[in-house]
Order: structure tokens, then sequence, then C-alpha cells
């Protein structure tokens, strides 16, 4: 594939190789072992500005295209899912926020970004998975501000990040056209995060129930217009679900890789070495 991608790109990989070589292949099994963010790995990440990579140029950030994401996440892929995942969607509100939002949202979200925070994209709810348009989260506006009720659940970085993008319902009466889309930061007051999933896998990437008790957003932190949330929210997934291909053809290609040093280190049958079976 590097003759589609630029020099820099391929340089970058180069980067994400030896550091998945020499600090998260080794890492990853005891993370994966225990279940807990690896903290340290994760700080160690955000040096390489592996959180920025979406994150355009003029803001701070790599400004990378959605090509060069692709191959970076697959090749993080390659030595843990749980690490790719945990990046891949750190930059999953930027999308639509790149494309539906104001300048002073950019801005606002850039900054946080550069400052060290992860992202996450909250679409998901108990009852409401592939039929996201059964979401039971509501944003009723009040003066200049929204107030937030509800649960998301199975939210990628729910428990880490400082920038979320989530959808509520502003108007239930309309069904997919009465859902809207919301920036909100951690740490506002009635937002926090409740169920850790125990996952059977990629369990270096945290995965939680958000929760909404009367939580005050101010309006200007909508994300395009109201009743838009599901069209975000499925341009976002449009981009989205082909990162997670690219983090599953990593996987792939590291279990294929695995499989064939040990095919070629094992032997059986006392043949003698390069002997072929047959
Ligand atoms: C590790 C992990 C991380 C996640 N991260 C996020 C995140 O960051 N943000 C977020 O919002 N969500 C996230 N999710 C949630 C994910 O998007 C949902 O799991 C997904 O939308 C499916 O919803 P569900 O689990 O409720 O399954 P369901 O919708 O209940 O589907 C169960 C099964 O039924 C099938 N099915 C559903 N509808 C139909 C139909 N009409 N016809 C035929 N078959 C159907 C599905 O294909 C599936 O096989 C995450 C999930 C996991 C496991």
């Amino acid at each position: 594939m590097s003759y589609i991608l630029s020099e820099e790109t391929q340089d970058i990989i180069e980067a994400v190789h030896e550091f998945c070589e020499n600090e998260v292949k080794e890492r990853a099994k005891e993370y994966d072992r225990t279940g807990e963010w690896p903290a340290e790995l994760y700080e160690m990440g955000k040096e390489m500005q592996l959180h920025l990579m979406e994150v355009p140029e003029e803001q701070g950030g790599l400004g990378l295209d959605r090509l060069s994401t692709a191959a970076i996440l697959e090749e993080m892929a390659k030595a843990d899912a749980g690490f790719a995942l945990t990046y891949g969607v750190s930059g999953m509100p930027l999308i639509p926020i790149l494309k539906f939002g104001t300048k002073e949202q950019i801005e606002m979200v850039c900054s946080k970004m550069v400052e060290g925070s992860f992202g996450a994209f909250a679409l998901t709810e108990p009852q409401a998975g592939s039929d996201a348009a059964a979401g039971k989260t509501t944003a009723r506006k009040e003066g200049d501000e929204y107030i937030l009720n509800g649960r998301k659940t199975f939210i990628t970085n729910g428990g880490y990040a400082g920038i979320y993008v989530v959808t509520a319902m502003t108007d239930k009466s309309k069904g997919l056209k009465g859902m809207s889309a919301f920036i909100v930061e951690a740490g506002t007051p009635g937002f926090s995060s409740g169920n850790h999933e125990d996952k059977m896998g990629i369990r270096g990437s945290n995965t939680c129930d958000l929760v909404f008790e009367d939580c005050r957003i101010p309006a200007k932190n909508l994300l395009g217009k109201e009743g838009e949330g599901f069209k975000v929210a499925m341009q976002t997934l449009d981009v989205s679900r082909t990162y997670v291909g690219c983090m599953a053809l990593g996987i792939a290609q590291r279990a294929l890789e695995e499989a064939v040093a040990y095919a070629k280190e094992r032997h059986q049958f006392k043949l003698l070495k390069n002997q072929p079976f047959i």
C-alpha cells in the first residue's frame, strides 16, 4: 500500500511500528490480562501526537488525511487492538465537528485535544444499538442551555475522554428527525461515567456507560442544527466503520505473521529441518 501513502505518512507508520514493537507488544499481554487502563502507555502515545492525527495542522495537530489515519491504525492494531481503538475513537468526535461545527466549536475541541484530551462519541444506549432511533436520552432547551438526561452504553474512552459528542432526542415525536448532537466536556456537573465493561478482548480500550442527570450544557454546544443528530451520527459512522475495518486487517495480519513464524519453527514427525513433508 506504500505507493499511495505520502512519505510523511510512511515515516509516521515506521515510527509507530518501532514504538509498538518496543513499548506496546509486551505491555499488551499484561493490561489485556488485568483490564486496567494503561495510562503511562497512552501518555507516551500522546507525546507522539497519536491522539492528534486528525486535528488540522493549523489547530496544532498532524492534519492527516483519512487514508493515512487508517493505515496508522492498522499498524497499531498489529500490536494491540485495544491500543488502536483508543486512538481511533479518540479522533471520532472530530469527524462531525470538522464537518458540522462552528469555528468556535472547532477551536475549542482542537485546543482541548492539543492540551491532551482524548475524544469519545456516544450514540448507543441500552435499548438502542443498531436501532439508534430508539434512543431515550433527552435534551431539553431552557434559555441558553440544554439539559441532558439519560444513559449511554458501550462508550469507548467513556471514562477517560475530555471531549464527547453525544446524541440526544430534542423532540421524540419526530423520531429520527428529533435527534440532535451535542458537544459535552468532561467535568460538566450532572455528567458522569458509569459501569465499566469487563470485556473478553481489546481490554486496553476503556468501554463504559455515560450518565446524564440534569446535565446543563451551553446551547452553543449544539452540533449542527436541532434535528440533525442522526445525520451527524451516520456520517461519523461512515468514516469510523472504515477505520474499524482497517484495525481488523491489522489484527488479521499479525495473526498470520504469528502463525507463519510458529509453523516455521515447529517440527513434527522427526522430519529433518527443511525437508518437505511430502
Ligand atoms: C467494544 C465496543 C465498543 C463500542 N464503542 C462505542 C462507542 O464508542 N460509541 C457508541 O455509540 N457505541 C459503541 N459501541 C456500541 C456499538 O455501536 C453497538 O454494540 C452496535 O451498534 C450494536 O448494538 P447492540 O450491541 O445493541 O446490538 P443489537 O443492535 O441488539 O444487535 C444484535 C444483533 O442483531 C442484529 N440486528 C440488529 N438489527 C437487525 C435487523 N433489523 N435485522 C437483522 N438483524 C439485526 C445485529 O447485526 C447483531 O448481530 C461499542 C460496542 C462495543 C462492543
